[in-house]
């Protein structure tokens, strides 16, 4: 089949290409917007990431032009409105799970970074300065650690804390027995909020999530808390949390994701002006760590990706479900 692939990035095409057997990949740099979908046309089966725009005009713009399956590189699908794609008879695919290890690693890097200052520790060495002074950090067993989603992701985060000896308390609505087997308590939001030193957000993006964490959720958190999170950028009110960084009620910050990332994210724009007013105050505060959404970024996820995502255009092409279909439609293919 002839497949489009979106927001492509070097390693995508090296992944990407050894999983396949005998489609036709087509490689776009671009994001898909309203402004690129006219690169789809005749594309039965396209190709995208988190931070391509599947929105209702460009799901419409799709279908007229031959779109059948969008498959996604990733397991969040908060960027598609499935209800258009569903009218347009277009299915929607996704890696519901490529390596939860990945990103759960990543969250307790940027807990352990965020500690111990290794972001400021790696330029005083690099500049001769050996002082201590500043560099303060905490025994992590000592402290309680909020888990806010514990599927797939927030389950190994409260494994590896939990080896740690650190207290682990989760808020799930759906909580996970086998967190609970390994003493995860479940708590209430706002007990969660009042109890952890550390909270990690490992929810998915959806009405109920989006700006979870505002100005009135701040301000039931434990004066100097850290806030890690690696789940989407809008689970996050930034304005508020700016405003808790000054009132150093938040005392340290790991974000591996944000609000408006798309117009930063898996970019190089260091030798341009960086427009964005609120990411930038962001990097002013020396308690504040941020990747460039790297969480997913291992051998084995890359790997991962690219063979369930070459499986469901496969299943696909087969007149078959993969299992991995998100939203009501049924498969049809004709080609
Ligand atoms: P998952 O579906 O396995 O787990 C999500 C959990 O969140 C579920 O247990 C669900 O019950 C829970 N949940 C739903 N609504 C909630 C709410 N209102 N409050 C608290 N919990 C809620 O997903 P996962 O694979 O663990 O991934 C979690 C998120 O991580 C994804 O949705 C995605 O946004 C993000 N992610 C980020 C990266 C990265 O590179 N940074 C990579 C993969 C996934």
């Amino acid at each position: 089949m002839k497949i489009a692939v979106f927001s492509t990035k070097e390693y995508d095409r090296d992944f990407l290409c050894s999983a396949n057997n005998d489609h036709e990949l087509t490689f776009f740099d671009t994001r898909l917007s309203a402004k690129t979908a006219i690169l789809a046309d005749g594309f039965p089966v396209i190709c995208v990431f988190v931070n391509d725009e599947l929105n209702a005009a460009v799901l419409q713009q799709l279908a007229r032009q031959g779109t059948r399956l969008i498959t996604l590189r990733c397991a969040g699908f908060n960027n598609v409105d499935l209800q258009a794609a569903n009218i347009h008879g277009i299915s929607v695919a996704r890696v519901p799970s490529y390596s939860p290890q990945a990103v759960a690693e990543h969250a307790v890097a940027l807990m352990l970074a965020l500690n111990r200052n290794i972001h400021h520790a790696y330029n005083r060495v690099r500049d001769g300065n050996f002082s201590l002074q500043g560099l303060l950090g905490f025994d992590m067993g000592t402290r309680c650690v909020g888990i806010i989603g514990t599927g797939k992701i927030g389950s190994v985060v409260a494994r590896i804390l939990n080896g740690f000896g650190c207290q682990v308390i989760a808020y799930d609505p759906k909580p996970c027995p086998e967190c609970e087997a390994i003493g995860v308590r479940y708590v209430t939001l706002p007990e969660l909020y009042q109890q952890a030193d550390i909270i990690t957000l490992h929810c998915p993006l959806n009405p109920a999530t989006e700006h979870l964490i505002n100005r009135e959720a701040l301000t039931l958190m434990r004066q100097g808390v850290m806030l890690i999170n690696t789940s989407r950028g809008a689970v996050i009110d930034t304005d508020a949390v700016v405003a808790a960084l000054k009132s150093q009620q938040i005392a340290y910050l790991g974000l591996d994701v944000y609000e408006q990332e798309g117009d930063l994210f898996f970019k190089d724009l260091s030798n341009q002006i960086i427009q964005d007013d609120v990411f930038e105050r962001l990097l002013t505060f020396p308690n504040v760590l941020i990747t460039g959404h790297q969480g997913f970024f291992t051998h084995e996820a890359m790997s991962n990706i690219a063979q369930t995502t070459m499986a469901n255009i496969n299943f696909f092409a087969a007149g078959q479900v993969s299992g991995n279909e998100i939203g009501t439609n049924l498969i049809k293919t004709d080609t």
